[in-house]
């Protein structure tokens, strides 16, 4: 028998099994060092704030936060109670890093790749295009050195992130011009941000920066030919089925964006270590919900849309080739602009080089098996 079987059923046998390197940094360093703190629950209150970058009261992003501050304040017995601010009601959606990060609030709601003009690493932390899909991201933050780089990122700018959910995968979007090749993409005026906007860019498109609620107007007065927003479910309620012609996927432009909570870092460290663990436990409760909860919504929408006569279209295989080699570039590129981005790029890639090797022959497999009529 090898020693490292040997010592793992020894473990299991008498319990003395140490918590693994990834799961300490879940829970946190200090919640693994226990002990020997001094911070302990003295019963102070606390009254915290939390800013978003959803608009007020948002569909099951906002209804997230929500959450996240109630599960926290049940579980320290009101401890800590969260006022949950929306995008604009207390702070600009997009101040609310730095509003975390100069203590305006003690908590934050958004995604990395927000803040991607002072930190671009932090796009491998939400998505990239034609990057992994929910359940790898989840997997390459939690437990394959991604929170660790994480952590690192944000610890210059005096902030703790946790993972907050995942969208899962979105849609291509909505277009009000047919796709059948890479021809069609040219001139093509596209409300797609970042850099989906930049792999549209190179493909001759012409990439349009806009807020959610400007979208529906531009898309009807011609101003745009098409967007990318979310899913079925936040598409259907903003009721882009009524005014564009096509709906397109996959959503090559964000497989699965990773969402954050960030915490002030000073305000976190004063903490006692339950309350500590109180967060990251919220958070990890939230992270599982809010994806659970998409699936749900756009699986529900889809079929509502589907049953409204919608035109759904698939990319032809040549244009999705075409774009991934531009972005290609576009993730080099992004990678040589900062040697953090360079470090989570070559972190991201070494993790997702084993992951499709497994999923080729796990859930690849997996759903061609079930498709088979
Ligand atoms: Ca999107």
């Amino acid at each position: 028998m090898s020693l490292k079987r040997k010592d793992f059923l020894k473990g299991i046998a008498i319990g003395t099994l140490s918590l693994p390197v990834a799961m300490r940094a879940i829970l946190g360093k200090n919640f693994a060092q226990s002990t020997t703190s001094n911070r302990i629950n003295t019963g102070k209150r606390y009254e915290w704030k939390m800013v978003t970058t959803w608009p007020p009261k948002f569909p099951i992003l906002g209804d997230a936060c929500e959450l996240f501050a109630s599960v926290i304040e049940s579980m320290s017995d009101g401890r800590i109670r969260i006022k949950v601010y929306g995008g604009g009601e207390l702070v600009p959606a997009l101040e609310t890093f730095n509003t975390v990060r100069n203590g305006g609030a003690e908590l934050g709601c958004g995604a990395a790749y927000y803040w991607a003009g002072i930190m671009p690493a932090g796009q491998f932390l939400s998505s990239v295009p034609f990057g992994m899909n929910a359940q790898q991201l989840t997997s390459w933050i939690l437990c394959g050195g991604g929170m660790e780089l994480w952590e690192e990122l944000y610890r210059d700018y005096n902030v703790v992130p946790l993972l907050g959910g995942n969208t899962g995968c979105q849609m291509g979007g909505w277009f009000n011009r047919e796709i059948n090749s890479l021809a069609d993409l040219k001139g093509l005026k596209m409300r797609i941000p970042g850099l989906g906007g930049r792999v549209l860019q190179k493909a001759g498109g012409t990439p349009v920066l806009m807020a959610g609620g400007e979208i529906y107007t531009s898309l009807e007065r011609g101003v745009l030919d098409a967007a990318e927003w979310i899913g079925p479910y936040h598409d259907m309620l903003i009721g882009f089925h009524e005014i564009a012609k096509y709906y397109y996927y996959p959503g090559w432009q964000e497989a699965g964006t990773a969402l954050e909570f960030t915490v002030n870092k000073e305000k976190y460290d004063e903490l006692p270590e339950d309350l500590q663990a109180i967060i990251r436990s919220a958070a990890l409760h939230v992270n599982s919900w809010l994806l659970a909860q998409m699936e749900a919504s756009n699986a529900g929408a889809l079929s509502e849309l589907l049953s409204k006569g919608i035109k759904i279209r698939k990319f032809p295989p040549e244009v999705l080739g075409q774009l991934r080699k531009y972005n290609k570039e576009v993730i080099e590129e992004l990678a040589d602009s900062d040697p953090f981005a360079r470090r989570a790029y070559d972190s991201y890639s070494a993790f997702r080089k084993k992951m499709n090797a497994w999923a080729d022959l796990s859930e690849r497999e997996y759903y061609e098996s079930i498709s088979i009529m």
